[in-house]
């Protein structure tokens, strides 16, 4: 049933075929896909500390999850990062797997301050063509595309980096960039992006951007559809295209390219793909001139593409916001959210291409990894601007016993080595695609700043105030008595405010010097990637006058009552809590770290 994968050849209704069948039979997978987990590591240290020398190949399917379960301990990344750790380092012997380990993936977040890597294999590349195959699939059922067009894809391939013991650190999607199965994906898919590699790995958002929208409208009679890892990025390079289109619209005309692209590879494969073409140069200004004048660039792309199909990209969870803007780019076209996954595993597999983002949930590969359940139970009272959305949690059950309606945390046990391990991600399970659950993502958990690729939770923020906060009582005779935080992602590009109440008295140099301290706070790979492409904008500290955060608090606590429970938010999106900060700012600064 497996031999699909290895085959270029392979069409879709294999690959739709393959996935009934393993989805019909999930349980029973799952069973094989632990054992498969283990017995390909059997002897690695970690598992000999919890397993001992337990032999799994004797065992039935019902002990051996039983005994996994029971010994293994669930754990976060900080529990496993010692052992990655020294992996990083150069230790060879087998710690989390039998496989060597030689390259690490960057994932969202951080341990600890520190950035958080999870161990990269084939089976991460192998998987990650997988998933595209599939949902490559199940989107020609309902928007079938022709073969060997284009995608205009808002792609971006981050450095890569070595560790001390000389293994290749970058971001799960920069391997695969890299990786023969992106090539592969292109062939078997009959699909073809638009940029050439020097573009994706350019390494600036904007020089990229430009790029991508120029060989996307060179191309743009081929283009069967837009997509982009995040909508964030689609939504920010056509309001980009807002401003340049003029400067494009003359590099078609005259096969130039204009001196912004200051990259020498990147101009170089650029320039080696474009003519002029005056033709289409006019006909694009005359397109954008009715667009800019009469529709405020309601219907942008299928006006520039207007044999694509749909947009692609990942519209859920923290991209919900970007929906208005990107129906508006869109016009009628459809939008088609993409699949589920993280660094650490791939999830699940859009089914429904066809529903609108706010209605998808992902049907849960069962090969991919063995995939746990932690029941979460909201607590009561926690709503509005005083609500930490925290949850009571139950014992984790396996994938065979969880019921629709219910929430819960995902918990990986991967062929990359992380065993149960808490993904932090709050999912509900919505329904059954065959034997396999459906799952609609809810929200990552303690996540509270996002506005593109970059995580940071309560603790990151804290952890960079602290340090904000003792510069200022280091320079000045000020402190902090109050803070919280908010991420616009309404300004282009979207950026971090944190709101500071002060006691005291600061210049507006230390205030400076505490902005900058904070921008550069920041280290979840995420967020300094975003940074350095500039997708995300420096990070702007606004001091309110004394007594708001009382205020604030007084608003809370009349709405839920309690003062003694009240706790400020670290983080708000609360329209209440933020005018009520707006009102009483009375400086606001902003000194990038990144220049
Ligand atoms: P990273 O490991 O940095 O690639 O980030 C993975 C995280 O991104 C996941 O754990 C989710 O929180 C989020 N994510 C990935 N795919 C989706 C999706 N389709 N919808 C919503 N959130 C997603």
């Amino acid at each position: 049933a497996d031999s699909w994968m290895e085959s270029a050849e392979a069409g879709h209704d294999d690959v739709i075929g393959w996935f009934e069948h393993v989805s019909e039979k999930a349980c029973k997978v799952q069973s094989q896909t632990l054992r498969r987990i283990l017995e390909l590591n059997s002897g690695v240290e970690y598992l000999r500390k919890w397993l001992g020398t337990a032999n799994v190949q004797e065992m039935d399917d019902y002990t051996l999850e039983t005994l996994f379960t029971s010994l293994v301990p669930i754990v976060s990344h900080a529990e496993l990062d010692p052992y990655i750790q020294r992996i990083a380092d150069g230790e060879t012997s087998p710690l989390l797997t039998q496989e060597p380990i030689t390259v690490l993936s960057l994932s969202s977040g951080t341990t600890e301050g520190r950035q958080k890597y999870v161990p990269f294999t084939r089976h991460s590349s192998q998987t990650t063509l997988q998933i595209f195959r599939l949902s490559a699939a199940y989107r020609s059922r309902f928007y079938p595309i022709k073969e060997g067009g284009r995608i205009l894809e808002f792609i971006y391939a981050g450095k890569e980096f070595k560790t001390l013991g000389g293994l290749t650190v970058g971001t799960a999607t920069t391997h695969y960039y890299a990786s023969k199965e992106f090539r592969t994906k292109q062939e078997t898919t009959k699909s073809f992006t638009c940029s050439p590699q020097e573009v994706i790995s350019g390494g600036d958002f904007a020089q990229s951007t430009y790029c991508h929208l120029l060989l996307g409208l060179h191309f743009s009679s081929q283009v069967e559809f837009v997509a982009s890892a995040f909508s964030y990025t689609i939504v920010q390079a056509f309001s980009f295209f807002q401003e340049i289109w003029r400067e494009i619209c003359d590099d078609i005309k005259d096969g130039t390219l204009s001196s912004r692209i200051t990259l020498p590879k990147t101009r170089k494969a650029v320039l080696a793909l474009i003519r002029p073409n005056p033709s289409l140069a006019s006909h694009i200004e005359e397109i954008c001139t009715e667009l800019e004048s009469n529709l405020g660039w309601l219907g942008l792309i299928p006006k520039l593409w207007p044999n694509a199909k749909y947009i692609s990209s990942i519209m859920t969870g923290s991209m919900l916001p970007y929906l208005t803007k990107l129906r508006h780019y869109a016009g009628g076209l459809p939008l088609v959210s993409a699949d589920y996954g993280s660094t650490e595993s791939w999830i699940g597999v859009n089914v429904d291409p066809h529903l609108p983002p706010e209605d998808v949930s992902f049907a849960v590969i069962p090969t991919f990894s063995y995939f746990e359940f932690i029941p979460l139970h909201r607590q009561q009272n926690h709503q509005d601007i005083c609500s930490d959305g925290d949850f009571v949690e139950e014992k984790p059950v396996p994938l065979s016993q969880v019921r629709i309606g219910q929430e819960y945390e995902l918990v990986l046990t991967t062929f990359t080595g992380l065993y149960r391990y808490r993904l932090g991600d709050v999912v509900e399970v919505t329904g059954f695609h065959k034997g396999t659950p459906k799952l609609s993502f809810i929200y990552r958990r303690k996540l509270i700043l996002t506005i593109n690729i970059d995580k940071n939770t309560e603790k990151d923020l804290q952890r960079v105030v602290d340090k904000a906060s003792q510069l200022l009582s280091r320079t000045t005779k000020a402190e902090v008595v109050d803070f919280t935080s908010h991420a616009d992602v309404t300004a282009r590009p979207g950026h971090y405010i944190i709101y500071w109440e002060i006691r005291g008295d600061a210049e507006d140099k230390a205030l400076e010097e505490c902005c900058r301290e904070m921008d550069a706070g920041f280290v979840d790979h995420g967020y300094v990637t975003s940074r350095r492409m500039k997708s995300i904008g420096p990070l702007e500290l606004r001091v309110v006058e004394r007594g708001t955060f009382g205020k604030v608090a007084e608003r809370c606590v009349g709405k839920c009552g309690g003062l003694n429970q009240f706790k400020t938010p670290r983080c708000t999106t609360n329209s209440v809590m933020l005018k009520i900060l707006d009102d009483s700012t009375v400086k606001r600064l902003r000194i990038s770290a990144y220049d």
